[in-house]
């Protein structure tokens, strides 16, 4: 049985009061009305993850998810958090890859795989995002393009350690626009990327492989989302800074 997840990706949002009333709502609302086999992340800026893991940590079936981590264990690299820092407070998971960090700080596959390196190195998950734009997706070969992105990023893994990674299919059009790919769009692609895998890891190994949808996810849409048979749950943006409408989505399974 793949695992379902739901994450709350909270970028270069709120201030540390915000982001405390904020955790501390998600987790009671979590112990109270979610099923303990969905498993909430929350993905708070950095500066609160100390702070926010206290909260998350005593609840099963939470986790705390960094935005990112430097490719770098340790060193002279001004301004960047390291894999050991974030796995040294309890963090659980690093998001890899997110499309803002492809498009504004120039990621590449190359930095990603290393990236999903050291944070397998350091036993947390890494949830590896994919996507492709507007222009690929109304062009040809977008799937080609998003299966490239993995096998660029994470096809250089031991079958073991592919079994410890989530993938997170995030359209770039659909991200933080109010555009949500269709429930038959999401399906489409996650069978596709579910395939992709399995033609490297085999089948059973992809079988396993929790890969969630991200773009303009919210409490209306996720449960038709989350029914889809490859749809694993769900990375959410803009709906992860309201505490009600974000346990309203890990609830919608
Ligand atoms: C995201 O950035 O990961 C995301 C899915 O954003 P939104 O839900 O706001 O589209």
């Amino acid at each position: 049985m793949r695992k379902k997840i739901v994450a709350g990706n909270w970028k270069m949002n709120k201030s540390m009061d915000e982001a405390m009333i904020l955790a501390s709502e998600v987790v009671h609302m979590v112990k109270d009305e979610v099923n303990s086999d969905v498993q909430v992340i929350i993905a708070p800026p950095a500066l609160y993850l100390t702070t926010l893991q206290k909260h998350t940590e005593p609840v099963a079936n939470m986790g705390i998810a960094a935005q990112n981590c430097s490719n770098k264990a340790s060193g002279a690299y001004t301004g960047e958090i390291s894999a050991s820092m974030l796995k040294s407070i309890g963090v659980t998971h690093v998001i890899i890859g997110h499309s803002e960090r492809r498009q504004y700080f120039n990621e590449s596959n190359e930095q990603l795989a290393e990236k999903v390196n050291i944070v397998l190195e350091n036993g947390m998950t890494p949830i590896f995002c994919c996507g492709e734009s507007l222009e690929q997706r109304q062009g040809e070969g977008f799937f080609e393009f998003v299966a490239s992105q993995l096998t660029e990023g994470i096809f250089h893994l031991s079958s073991e350690d592919f079994g410890k990674v989530v993938i997170a299919y995030e359209p770039i059009w659909a991200i933080g626009t109010g555009l949500t790919a269709s429930s038959a769009q999401a399906q489409e692609m996650h069978a596709y990327l579910r395939g992709h895998l399995a033609s490297k890891y085999g089948q059973a190994i992809a079988d396993e492989t929790s890969i969630l949808y991200g773009g303009s996810c919210n409490e209306k849409n996720a449960e038709e989302i989350f029914s889809q048979p490859d749809v694993d749950g769900g990375l959410i943006g803009g709906a992860s800074l309201k505490s009600r409408e974000f346990t309203n989505i890990a609830k919608s399974f």
